[in-house]
């Protein structure tokens, strides 16, 4: 009880991540503990007005609690806007285990963040996400079901990988017909960065097509193997930004489009498969349309990985899936329509259909 008083004495504005959590409107945050594996996890709900909310676990080193705890309630958000604009009836949420992935894994640890999940009784679907390998979740789905994106040996639908990188090749057709007129991205100049698994299918789409290609990635092994097998330039990461460029496609990491890469990149479309690339959604988003930079919005394009493990919920065939996949071309020229007609940053417009296809079937649930 004590505790309990803390909490409501607590000053919000000394608490930046809770009064973040109250404002974006989380239905439930869970906090789990256990000494005897060394589990530190959160799980965040969002929203599951749509479905179940369902989106990966991560496993990251965080510094500390709140900053896992910020990662988590802007990753769940996430996941509500993409499944929403997908048309998935699909809610967000998203997982994070705080913890070394190379020296602190174990089947107890996964075991146990699995009777977690099972204790929310399907409200929570998790997948792998950064950190978490195939391995990992067959222990996590030994203690639950409710465990998606598994190897097709166990049932599951696969690496999403591929049909992501179908759905960010297809959200940058649409947005060079934006651009240039034509969706064409032969002779274009499209510089990816990280070619991990999405990256790299990118690079292969775009090299069929005679886009002239570069890349860069941390990993030097990777980089070279991938420059050599698809004939792409290869950059160093730091000088990535100053490339000659017409498409810039980040594959990599978020928070990649901010106030210094601003000044530094050339480019007339961003496109790409990481997640929340704008550092700042609103300031840097109406910078992208100041500068006359066409944005491809990240949880719009990168939507064909949620799209194919939706099948393993929903039982929709893999051609259906590839054909919702297909659709984000539609719907990426859709946003950047509304977008002009409203003379708002694609972003906003991409969230706004998203929110308000949320709240008419909330409206619509009330009713029932
Ligand atoms: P991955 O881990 O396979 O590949 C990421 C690559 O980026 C790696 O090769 C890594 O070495 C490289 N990298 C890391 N830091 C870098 C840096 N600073 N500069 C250059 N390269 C760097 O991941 P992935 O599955 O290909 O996903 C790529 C991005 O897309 C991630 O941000 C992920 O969250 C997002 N995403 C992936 C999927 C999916 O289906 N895999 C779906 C939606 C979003």
């Amino acid at each position: 009880m004590e505790d309990v008083v803390e909490i409501e004495k607590m000053d919000l504005d000394k608490n930046p991540v809770l009064e973040k959590m109250l404002n974006t409107e989380h239905e439930q945050v869970v906090f789990c503990q256990d000494k005897a594996t060394g589990l530190k996890a959160i799980i965040a709900i969002h929203n599951t007005t749509l479905g179940p909310a369902l989106g990966g676990t991560r496993m990251w080193m965080y510094n500390n609690e709140i900053e896992a705890l910020n990662d988590v309630l802007r990753l769940s958000r996430g996941m509500t806007f993409k499944a929403s604009i997908s048309g998935l009836n699909l809610g967000g949420g998203k997982a994070v285990i705080i913890g070394d992935s190379y020296t602190q894994k174990s089947e107890a640890l996964f075991r146990r963040f699995g009777k977690f999940v099972d204790s929310l009784g399907g409200k929570y679907i998790t997948a792998e996400d950064v950190g978490i390998s195939p391995k990992d979740m067959e222990y996590v789905n030994m203690e639950t079901k409710h465990v998606s994106g598994l190897p097709i040996s166990l049932g599951g639908s696969g690496d999403p990988s591929p049909v992501t990188a179908y759905g960010v090749y297809m959200g940058m057709k649409a947005a060079a017909k934006q651009q240039f007129g034509s969706d064409s991205l032969e002779g274009k100049k499209v510089l990816v960065q990280g070619v991990g698994h999405v990256g790299e299918t990118l690079v292969k789409h775009l090299t069929e097509e005679n886009a002239k290609v570069t890349i860069c990635d941390i990993n030097k092994d990777r980089v070279n193997e991938v420059g050599k097998k698809y004939g792409a330039a290869v950059v160093d990461g730091e000088d990535a930004y100053d490339v000659d460029m017409d498409i810039y496609a980040p594959c990599a990491l978020g928070a990649t489009i901010n106030n210094d890469t601003l000044s530094r990149l050339k480019c007339s479309i961003i496109a790409g498969a990481a997640n929340n690339q704008l550092e700042d959604e609103k300031f840097h988003g109406l910078k992208l349309m100041e500068k006359g930079i066409t944005y491809a919005p990240d949880f719009l394009i990168n939507a064909g990985g949620l799209i194919n493990v939706y099948r393993e919920v929903s039982g929709i065939s893999q051609a259906r899936a590839m054909e919702l996949t297909e659709n984000i071309y539609d719907t990426t020229l859709d946003i950047f329509k509304r977008a002009s007609n409203q003379n708002i940053t694609t972003q906003e417009a991409a969230m706004k259909i998203a929110q308000d296809r949320v709240n008419a079937i909330a409206i619509l649930k009330s009713r029932r």
